[in-house]
């Protein structure tokens, strides 16, 4: 069996409050180079779940390893430069810093990750080869991010996930703003580059149509438990 690139063991974690959320997940792994889909209504605690994975809020109980390593073992900086070395994220609003240029943006994970920086090779041409490759113009590398349209902005967010390939690329919810035609074109784009670099792909959504792309599909209900308060 290939390695896993991810892997959950009983974990448990719960937002503060009385009557928060609680999500637990007894087993869920991705193998390297592996795509799964992961379906779960609205509140089903999706995102909290990519959370957990890329290490921005720590389980309860239980174990999350990314590449090899448990998350919570690692020190605040030393797991916000794994992160950044080791997963590639795609956010459901993009979150690209609005007065950066597209280059700046693309060029950001690399700053805290020096090996990431390393595999990326000459960064700004790395990062201008993604932008041809995903069909943004040359014209645009300087231009800042508030600037283009809704479908570049996306663009960019999966130059800026993918660039010095990181093992895991996570995307919450990216195609959910979009229409039919260019949800397919964009996961088109995505499985081609998250190919290219032997990633690993974790998508979620609510939307069961995009399952017949993905090597597996699975649903929030299949692997976690959650109690508390559910939007
Ligand atoms: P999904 O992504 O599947 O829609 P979320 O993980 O965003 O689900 O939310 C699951 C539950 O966790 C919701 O009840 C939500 O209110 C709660 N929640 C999410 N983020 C926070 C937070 N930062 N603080 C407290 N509760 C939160
Ligand atoms: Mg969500």
């Amino acid at each position: 069996m290939t390695a896993a690139v991810l892997s959950l063991k009983d974990v448990n974690f719960s937002w503060p409050g009385a009557d928060g959320f609680a999500l637990g997940v007894a087993e869920f792994a991705v193998a390297a180079g592996e795509t799964v889909l992961l379906l779960g209504e609205s509140g089903s605690g999706k995102s909290t779940l990519l959370s957990l994975i890329c290490g921005t809020v720590l389980p309860d109980r239980g174990q999350v390893r990314v590449a090899g390593a448990d998350i919570a073992s690692l020190s605040g900086s030393a797991r916000d430069r794994f992160r950044a070395e080791q997963i590639g994220v795609i956010f459901q609003q993009f979150n690209l810093l609005p007065f950066g240029s597209v280059i700046d943006n693309i060029l950001l994970p690399l700053r805290f990750a020096p090996k990431r920086r390393q595999r990326a090779g000459a960064a700004v041409e790395t990062a201008r080869a993604l932008c041809a490759d995903l069909g943004l113009p040359s014209s645009l590398v300087h231009a800042k991010a508030s600037s283009l349209s809704v479908g570049q902005q996306q663009r960019v967010a999966v130059a800026r996930a993918l660039i010095g390939q990181p093992p895991l690329i996570l995307a919450d919810e990216p195609t959910s703003a979009l229409d039919a035609n260019s949800q397919a074109a964009f996961l088109d784009l995505l499985f081609r580059q998250t190919a290219a670099c032997e990633a690993a792909l974790l998508m979620v959504s609510h939307d069961p149509r995009l399952a017949e792309r993905f090597d597996r599909v699975v649903r929030m209900e299949d692997i976690a438990v959650i109690a508390g308060a559910v939007v």
